[in-house]
C-alpha cells in the first residue's frame, strides 16, 4: 500500500507507530479545488480555512503557499500560524468567549477580521480599541436560525445557541449602536455557520437568503462569511459532493439570491475546516493481541481513543484495512479496540476484515481533521507523530512525544 507514492511499511519503519499519515498532494488539490471554482465576477471571494480541524505548523505552511486565508479559535492556533510567519491580515478570528487577554492578543497582532460573537463581547472589544486607539474589522456572528447535521437540517427559530446574535434582536441594535459610536470600529458584514458534515447544500440557500435579506438593511456593500460544514467521505454511507460543485453551487445560489433581492454584496467567504483536510489523513496502527469473546472477536491497537476519540465522543464511523491484506477475503467481523481504560474505547465496531496477526499493520481513513487536534494524553499516552507525505517523499512534521515531555510541565 502506498499514500502518495510513498511505501506505508517504510512509513512505519521510518516513523513507528500510532502515526499520522497526511497526503499533502492530496490537500494541495483540494485548496485548489475551491480557489478555481469559488469564485465570482459580481463580487469578491475568500476562502478560509479552518484551522481548528487540524492546526499544526506544516498544515498552516500548505495553507499560507496555497494562498488560502485562516479560522482561528483560539490564541494556540493564532500563535501557531504566526510561528510560521502566516499574515495576520488573513486571519478571521472566532469564539464565543474571547476573554480580554484574547481580545488584547489579537488585536495587538494585528488580525485580520474579529468575527465578534455577543453584545457582552462588542463592549469589551470596544473598551479595549478606546484605550487602544487602534482600529480593527468586525463582522457580527448572527444565528440565522438554519441548524444542519449530515442528512438533516432544521429552518426554525433555534434561539438558545451559543453562538451568535439574532438579527434586530435587542442585543443587535445595541450591538448596531456600540458600532455607530466608536470610530475604531469597522464593521464589515455578517458571519453564519449552521453545522458540519452536510451534504444538503439547500441549508446553505436558507442561511443565505437570510443573510441578504438584512444586507438591504445597509448602504454599504457587506462581507458575508457562510462559514464550513461541507461533508466528506467516511464510509460509503456518505455521499459527499465533490468540492468543485459545492463551490460553485454556493456562488451560483449567492448570485441569484442577489439578483432576486437586488442587493450587492463586497465579498463571499467560506470557511471549509474538515474538507480540506480529512480525507488527507490516516492513521497507522500496530495490531497487537487479537480476542474472542463468545460474541465478538477484537483486534487490538496501539492507539485508540486518545488519537481519535470521534467515534467515543458521538459515534463516528470509519473504514479501515490491514495493510498489504487489502485484498485478501475479509472473513473476520471484529472490533478495533484501542488500549485506553474504557470500554467505550473503540474505533470501528463490527467491521469486515481478514484475518490478522500480532504485528500486521491497521490503516483507518479519514482521519485528517479533528483526529489529531482532538487528541489526548489520557492514561498518558504519547501523542502520536504526524508526517507528511508527497510524491515520493516524506516529510517529519510532528516529533512523537516522549515521555520526559510528557512530565515537563509538572512540579
Ligand atoms: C468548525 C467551524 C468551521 C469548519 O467546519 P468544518 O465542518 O470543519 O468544515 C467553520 N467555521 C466555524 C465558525 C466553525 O466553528
Amino acid at each position: 500500500m502506498e499514500i502518495s507514492n510513498v511505501n506505508v511499511f517504510d512509513l512505519k519503519e521510518k516513523y513507528g507507530t500510532p502515526l499520522y499519515i497526511f497526503d499533502a498532494a492530496h490537500i494541495k488539490n483540494i485548496m485548489k479545488l475551491y480557489k478555481d471554482n469559488f469564485k465570482s465576477n459580481q463580487f469578491e471571494t475568500e476562502i478560509l480555512y479552518a484551522s481548528k480541524a487540524f492546526n499544526v505548523k506544516e498544515m498552516i505552511r500548505l495553507v499560507k503557499d496555497n494562498g488560502l486565508s485562516l479560522d482561528c479559535v483560539s490564541v494556540g492556533e493564532l500563535y501557531t500560524a504566526l510561528s510560521v510567519g502566516f499574515d495576520p491580515k488573513k486571519v478571521y478570528f472566532h469564539g464565543n468567549n474571547k476573554t480580554y487577554d484574547d481580545l488584547l492578543y489579537i488585536i495587538n497582532n494585528n488580525v485580520g477580521t474579529i468575527v465578534v460573537d455577543n453584545l457582552d463581547e462588542l463592549k469589551c472589544l470596544s473598551d479595549i480599541l478606546n484605550n487602544l486607539k487602534k482600529s480593527v474589522n468586525i463582522i457580527i456572528r448572527l444565528n440565522v436560525g438554519v441548524e444542519a447535521h449530515t442528512h438533516k437540517f432544521i429552518v426554525t427559530a433555534h434561539v438558545d445557541s451559543k453562538f451568535g446574535v439574532i438579527y434586530n434582536s435587542n442585543d443587535f441594535k445595541e450591538m448596531l449602536d456600540i458600532i455607530n459610536n466608536n470610530k475604531y470600529i469597522n464593521f464589515m458584514g455578517f458571519h453564519s455557520h449552521i453545522g458540519s458534515q452536510i451534504f444538503d447544500l439547500a441549508c446553505f440557500k436558507s442561511a443565505l437568503e437570510k443573510l441578504i435579506g438584512y444586507c438591504k438593511d445597509f448602504k454599504e456593500e457587506l462581507v458575508l462569511n457562510i462559514g464550513g460544514g461541507y461533508g466528506v467521505h467516511y464510509t460509503n454511507e456518505d455521499k459527499p459532493i465533490p468540492f468543485d460543485i459545492v463551490s460553485k453551487t454556493l456562488i451560483e445560489t449567492c448570485e441569484n439570491l442577489l439578483k432576486e433581492n437586488n442587493v450587492k454584496i463586497k465579498k463571499l467567504a467560506i470557511e471549509p475546516g474538515r474538507s480540506i483536510v480529512a480525507e488527507a489523513g490516516y492513521t497507522l496502527y500496530t495490531i497487537g493481541y487479537t480476542k474472542k469473546t463468545p460474541n465478538k472477536e477484537y483486534y487490538f491497537i496501539d492507539g485508540g481513543m486518545t488519537d481519535n476519540i470521534r467515534p467515543a465522543l458521538y459515534g463516528a464511523k470509519y473504514d479501515c484495512d490491514i495493510v498489504g491484506k487489502e485484498n485478501l477475503v475479509k472473513d473476520h467481523t471484529v472490533t478495533i479496540a484501542g488500549k485506553c481504560c474504557e470500554s467505550g474505547d473503540l474505533i470501528i465496531e463490527n467491521y469486515k476484515l481478514p484475518e490478522a496477526k500480532q504485528g500486521d499493520l491497521l490503516i483507518t481513513y479519514t482521519t485528517g481533521a479533528y483526529g489529531y487536534s482532538m487528541s489526548s494524553n489520557y492514561n498518558k499516552a504519547l501523542t502520536p507523530a504526524v508526517v507528511f507525505v508527497d510524491n515520493g517523499k516524506s516529510k517529519l512534521a510532528v516529533k512523537r512525544q516522549t515521555l520526559e515531555e510528557l512530565i515537563e510541565r509538572e512540579l
